[in-house]
């Protein structure tokens, strides 16, 4: 029996995983796929949280609704690969292999620009990870508000107060 293990069940380990088992003999070829995760990340679902029309929720389903029968999912962090001996270091074991995947994906990286760190997630916003997208969410929500509430005053003065009680003016919003 030949061991196939693909290292990361995002869309990339996946999609191997699941055309490997339709071309190759479940009798000769065993397929194993080792993620530290075992939620899976619909990423470009992340570009609609900031805007609120998806939540962070809506963009997380769990791996095992995709892993395709016949292929053995591992719950493991890989720590490293010994390709002479071909064995896989994780956090809780070894793993044999014969043919290695590895479909690890990638990370942004703004602390390797000058200067992007100081006000990272603040004013400086990206929707290239959850986190990301989240922190977006709440800065377009402040600057709408913001906003909103900017638009409401300018339109409070150009308004005359409907009635006044003592030093307070009442308005009418939405009125002309
Ligand atoms: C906002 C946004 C919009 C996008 N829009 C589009 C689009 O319109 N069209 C399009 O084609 N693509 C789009 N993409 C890109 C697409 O989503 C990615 O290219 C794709 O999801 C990457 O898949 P992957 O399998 O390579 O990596 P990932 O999905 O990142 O999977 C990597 C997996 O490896 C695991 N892993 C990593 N390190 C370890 C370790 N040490 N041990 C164990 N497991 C590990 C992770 O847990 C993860 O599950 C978009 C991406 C973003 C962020």
């Amino acid at each position: 029996m030949k061991n196939i293990v693909i290292l990361g069940s995002g869309s990339g380990g996946t999609m191997v995983a699941t055309l490997l088992r339709r071309q190759l003999d479940e009798k000769e070829w065993k397929i194993t796929i080792i993620d530290r995760d075992w939620q899976h990340h619909y990423q470009p679902g992340w570009l609609f949280i900031p805007f609120g029309i998806y939540s962070a929720a809506d963009c997380i389903k769990p791996k095992s609704d995709f892993i395709p029968n016949g292929v053995d999912f591992v719950l493991d962090e890989v720590t490293g690969i010994d390709p002479k001996q071909r064995v896989i270091k994780a956090k809780q074991g070894v793993y044999n292999y014969d043919w290695l995947v590895i479909a690890t994906g990638c990370r942004i990286m703004p602390d390797e620009i000058d200067g992007m760190m100081e006000d990272w997630r603040n004013n400086i916003c990206d929707f290239y990870s959850l986190e990301g997208a989240v922190a977006l969410q709440k800065k377009m929500k402040y600057l709408l508000l913001q906003q909103s509430n900017r638009q409401k005053l300018q339109e409070m003065r150009l308004l005359k107060p409907e009635t006044r009680q003592g030093s307070i003016y009442i308005y009418s919003m939405g009125k002309n």
